[in-house]
C-alpha cells in the first residue's frame, strides 16, 4: 500500500527543478530576445501571406516556395508547401513553417506539430 501521508497536497507543482542543474535564469536579455524572435516570425509570416496571394494564380497542387519562418532573421532556407498546407498553417496565429533544411527551428519554446521531408510545423509556446 502506498500512503499519501506526509506529502502536502498541491505542493509538488510549485517546485521547478532542472534535472541537470543547467537551468538558465530568466532575465531581461532573454525577454528582449523572445520579443525579437516573435517579431521575426511574424514578419516572415506576413511576407509568406503575400507569396500565397500571388501563388493563387498557380495550379492548386503545385508546391510553392515559402520563406522559412524560423526565428533567425539571417535564415534564407525555403520551405515548399502547397497552398492548402499553407492555409491550414495560417489558421493558428502561433503556428509557423520551418524549412526541413533549417536547423534554427528546434528551439525549447517551440512545439513540433508535424514534420515531413519538406518542412516542419511548429507552435510557438512562449
Ligand atoms: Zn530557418
Amino acid at each position: 500500500m502506498v500512503s499519501a501521508q506526509g506529502r502536502p497536497a498541491g505542493r509538488n507543482r510549485e517546485q521547478i527543478n532542472t534535472p541537470s542543474g543547467r537551468g538558465v535564469p530568466y532575465d531581461a536579455t532573454m525577454a528582449a530576445t523572445a520579443a525579437r524572435v516573435a517579431r521575426n516570425e511574424e514578419l516572415f509570416a506576413e511576407a509568406n501571406d503575400r507569396i500565397a496571394t500571388l501563388a493563387g494564380l498557380l495550379p492548386p497542387r503545385r508546391l510553392v516556395p515559402f520563406l522559412c519562418e524560423c526565428p533567425s532573421a539571417a535564415c534564407a532556407e525555403i520551405a515548399e508547401l502547397s497552398l492548402g498546407e499553407y492555409a491550414a498553417l495560417r489558421l493558428f496565429p502561433n503556428r509557423f513553417a520551418v524549412a526541413a533544411s533549417c536547423r534554427t527551428g528546434d528551439r525549447p519554446e517551440t512545439l513540433i506539430v508535424e514534420r515531413n521531408e519538406r518542412f516542419t510545423v511548429v507552435d510557438r509556446i512562449a
